[in-house]
Formats: C-alpha cells, sequence, structure tokens
C-alpha cells in the first residue's frame, strides 16, 4: 500500500476547501484497513477517512492525520435477497441504483445525500423523515485493534449522529429492504429530486445542512432566514440565497471563510433566538467555531 505525503484534502470535500493531508491511503480491503490503522498508531498519527467530502470541512493549514480513501472491493454493492451488502466506501446513489434495478425499495431517500455508506452510517443521514438507522442491519467496524459488526443500536444512532470515533473504518454495511417495483422506486426519486431542487441549491458547491435543526418551532435554516442571512458573504463563502443553512463556495472559499460565516450564524440565531445551533457539518484538522 502506498502512503502519500501532503495530498490536497480540497480535491476530496464537495464545498472544494482543505489544506494538506500529513498522510494520506487508498484501501481496498478489511485487511488494509487494518494495516493502516496500524501504521498510523504505530506512528502516533490519528486516522481519518474521507467519503465522498460532503459532509466535511477540512482545515486550511492541513489535517495532521493519516487520511484513508476507500475503494475497490469495499465500494461494490452486491443484492442478496432483500439484503444489500454494501462497501463504506460505495457512493449512496450507486447502491440506489442497484437496489432499484433489483426491486428493493427503503434507501429512496438516499437519492439525497451525495455521499458514502461510510459516511451515512457515521452522520445517520437522513431525508424525507428516513434516515440509515431504519435501513441498516449492520456495519463492519474496523480499528487498530480488530473489527467487529456493529448494530445501530451499538454504534449509538441519532438524529444525524453515531458514536464512531475517527480511528474505526466503516468498512462494509448491510442494508435490510424490502420488496418494491423499479418504477415505483423510480417514480418516488424522481418526486423527491424535483422537491429538493425547489427548495436546496443543487448546482453549486456545498457541504448539505450546515447546523443540524435546534428544538424550535422554526428549523434553522427558516431561523437564519429570519436573522437576514440569506446571501451574507464572507471572502469566498456565502450563505445560500435559496436556503439559509446551506453554504455555497461563491469563489475561491476557504474553509476559515465557512467557518467565520458559520460563527456569525451562529451568533445571530443566539441574539435572536437565544438558541445554540449545533453544527452538523464535521470538522477535521484543528477547526472550531467560538463560544456564545
Ligand atoms: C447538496 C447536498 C445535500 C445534502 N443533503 C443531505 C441530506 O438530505 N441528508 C443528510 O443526512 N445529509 C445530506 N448531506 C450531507 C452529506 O451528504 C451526508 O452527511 C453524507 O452522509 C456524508 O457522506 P460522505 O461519504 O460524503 O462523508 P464525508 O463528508 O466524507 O465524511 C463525513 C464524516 O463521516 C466520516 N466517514 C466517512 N466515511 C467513513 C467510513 N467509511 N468509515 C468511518 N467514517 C467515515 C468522515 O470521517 C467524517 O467524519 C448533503 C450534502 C450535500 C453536498
Amino acid at each position: 500500500m502506498k502512503i502519500e505525503e501532503g495530498v490536497e484534502l480540497a480535491r476530496f470535500t464537495t464545498l472544494g476547501t482543505g489544506g494538506r493531508a500529513r498522510a494520506f491511503a487508498r484501501l481496498e480491503s478489511e485487511a488494509e484497513a487494518a494495516e493502516l490503522l496500524q501504521w498510523a498508531e504505530e506512528h502516533s498519527l490519528g486516522a481519518a477517512v474521507v467519503g465522498l467530502g460532503s459532509n466535511l470541512l477540512a482545515a486550511d493549514d492541513g489535517v495532521d492525520r493519516l487520511v484513508l480513501k476507500l475503494g475497490g472491493e469495499l465500494a461494490t454493492v452486491e443484492v442478496d435477497g432483500d439484503l444489500l451488502r454494501v462497501g463504506g466506501g460505495a457512493a449512496n446513489a450507486v447502491a440506489l441504483h442497484r437496489a432499484r434495478a433489483a426491486g428493493l425499495g427503503g434507501f429512496e431517500f438516499a437519492c439525497a445525500i451525495p455521499g458514502t455508506i461510510g459516511g451515512g452510517v457515521w452522520m445517520n443521514g437522513g431525508a424525507y423523515g428516513s434516515d440509515f438507522a431504519g435501513v441498516l442491519e449492520r456495519a463492519l467496524v474496523v480499528t487498530a485493534d480488530g473489527s467487529g459488526w456493529l448494530t445501530p443500536a451499538e454504534l449509538g444512532l441519532s438524529y444525524r449522529h453515531s458514536e464512531l470515533r475517527h480511528g474505526q473504518v466503516v468498512v462494509r454495511a448491510e442494508l435490510r429492504l424490502r420488496p418494491r417495483l423499479p418504477d415505483e422506486i423510480k417514480a418516488e426519486v424522481r418526486e423527491l429530486n424535483t422537491r429538493r431542487k425547489d427548495a436546496q441549491p443543487t448546482n453549486r458547491r456545498t457541504f448539505g445542512s450546515v447546523f443540524k435543526n435546534p428544538e424550535h418551532e422554526l428549523s434553522a435554516g427558516r431561523m437564519l432566514e429570519a436573522c437576514g442571512l440569506k446571501g451574507h458573504r464572507i471572502g469566498g463563502a456565502q450563505i445560500s440565497p435559496k436556503h439559509a443553512n446551506f453554504i455555497e463556495n461563491a469563489d475561491g472559499a476557504t474553509t476559515a471563510d465557512a467557518i467565520a460565516l458559520m460563527a456569525e450564524a451562529r451568533r445571530r440565531a443566539h441574539e435572536q433566538f437565544g438558541v445554540r445551533l449545533v453544527h452538523e457539518v464535521e470538522f477535521l484538522g484543528e477547526l472550531e467555531l467560538p463560544q456564545l
């Protein structure tokens, strides 16, 4: 296995920002995952996976970790009865396509989530009232000390949250689906995509929802809109004029621009609504938001 140094993470995030990884490796099997995690441990280096980087802000001054990218055998999708056996690096879109072709429904919600299976498990990704916790049977998690299959309860899945930590790699998962006509799946996906296009920026570089929805009558997006933040810009990053809970790379944005925008959004939501918004996007590297 080749371990590279100084690979630009901006290439691997949908926002297109982020500095260099101290070490970077591609892996294609469970055994390689174990080997790489052991290598990182021997070199006193933390490890972290990047999926499709669709929910990730990586620090501009780099990430002092071994960053892993799953591919090959770990990006495959197989159908076994009503079970979808997927690699942690498989794109949700590929898994959904295979499920539809096999007449298996239940994963339609993932048409909205432009990430991988591993990222979906980590985030308990979800949309339109469904989430990974609802379809995940179990996930194979590798660490430097060994591997094991974990159920959603053992993974601690809740709203956009799991108990997984960097250094744990989701290499495989099994999704329990149910028989459904491919045409019905296609029609539902089309309808969900139309709804999404009407409400969210779909042709911009973003990282999905910036903040989790708070326990409040207003969603994070509506709250930030009420704060007058739509279109607000810092450096090359801009709060989407279409949906205030999205940040777009308007022109040469850096991660620092996005963080500054998030800090301002949190400050205003706190001032106006007394709510402390919690970020949904994951941070990689030395990144944090100022205390409120
Ligand atoms: C336009 C757009 C719309 C979106 N809409 C939604 C939505 O409706 N619902 C929703 O939930 N999300 C949404 N997202 C956010 C994002 O797509 C999801 O959170 C997705 O699950 C992230 O997957 P990823 O592979 O891109 O993970 P990444 O962004 O690469 O990583 C996210 C986290 O998961 C970890 N990770 C990734 N893969 C693995 C693995 N194999 N093993 C261990 N850890 C791993 C990373 O280390 C990181 O901490 C949207 C994003 C965009 C850009």
